[in-house]
């Protein structure tokens, strides 16, 4: 069998490996294929496009969107990119956006607290070239607020807790559209992370197939046989592609190992497979 990994961010988001380090990690564990699949950016396929002519690992073009469906923050993978529209030019420009100001937001709660934060120092300071949540979490652990990276995001940076500031985020059926003129063929990212009954995830992978979207993210770090059973059902009944892997960010999750998430993933070549002939059928 080979296997593959269809999930992976990079320095271009919030990993702490740069697209060259992924492709050499991949190389030893013998991936086939990786999907570099930043948050809101495709910079870290640059990086890989120069560097990834050496390698035997093929690349993947994709993207990490988040967007809003009946309010709800879910997110949109996205894969076989080749034709970056305007309109997805645009909504990748309202995401940073949305997100600087977020930041500021989170800046300024911090400052109040006495806990001292500039961006343009983060900024300076970071590896990554978004700066998101988990340099706000680092912040508070070396403030002594928190021991690790999760505990931090528990009881300072999600909703209800004092340090979380909501982002606005594009409506899913124009950035499914923005995927679909830009070639690129859109997933439902880590489908249980929603908290949705059974009743809501089938009218949100509905209402979803319905404008556009093409595969549902059934294999993922930490779901369980049974999981990916239940999401590969869904994927039959809706006649959709099942794709499949770990959300590797480095040290920003240190527990998932890229390829292996926490040790049991394992995506199969065919997944891609199904995805480009997904692309050759719309396109
Ligand atoms: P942001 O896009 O800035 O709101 O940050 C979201 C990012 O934070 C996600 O992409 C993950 O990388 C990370 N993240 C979210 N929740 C957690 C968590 N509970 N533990 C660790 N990292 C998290
Ligand atoms: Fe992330
Ligand atoms: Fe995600
Ligand atoms: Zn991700």
């Amino acid at each position: 069998m080979q296997y593959i990994d269809l999930h992976v961010h990079t320095t271009a988001s919030d990993g702490t490996c740069t697209p060259s380090e992924v492709m050499k990690i991949g190389e030893r564990i013998g991936l086939k294929a990786i999907a570099i699949t930043d948050h809101d950016t495709l910079k870290g396929l640059d990086e890989v496009g120069k560097t990834s002519k050496k390698s035997p690992i093929e690349v993947v073009s994709g993207i990490e969107i988040s967007s809003e469906w009946e309010g709800t923050e879910i997110h949109l993978l996205a894969y076989l990119l080749d034709n970056i529209s305007d309109d997805l030019r645009d909504t990748i420009k309202k995401l940073k956006l949305s997100r600087e100001s977020r930041n500021e937001g989170i800046a300024y709660l911090l400052n109040r607290d006495g806990v001292r934060v500039s961006i343009e120092k983060l900024r300076s300071e970071s590896r990554t070239r978004i700066i998101g949540r988990p340099y706000f979490a680092r912040l508070l652990i070396d403030k002594g607020l928190a021991k690790e990276i999760p505990e931090a995001f528990q009881k300072y940076l999600t909703p209800g807790k004092p340090y979380f500031v909501k982002r606005v985020f594009p409506d899913v059926k124009s950035c499914l559209s923005a995927l679909r003129n830009s070639g690129g063929v859109p997933v439902l990212a880590h489908p249980i992370k929603y908290n949705f009954s059974n009743e809501k995830l089938l009218d949100c992978i509905s209402e979803l197939k319905n404008n556009g979207l093409c595969g549902i993210e059934c294999m993922y770090s930490g779901y369980s046989k049974e999981q990916v059973e239940y999401l590969t059902e869904i994927a039959k009944k809706f006649n959709l592609c099942r794709t499949g892997g770990s959300d590797f960010h480095g040290k920003n999750k240190p527990d998932i190992r890229l390829g292996y998430g926490y040790g049991e993933l394992r995506v199969p070549y065919e997944y891609l497979a199904s995805l480009k002939d997904a692309k050759q059928k719309y396109g």
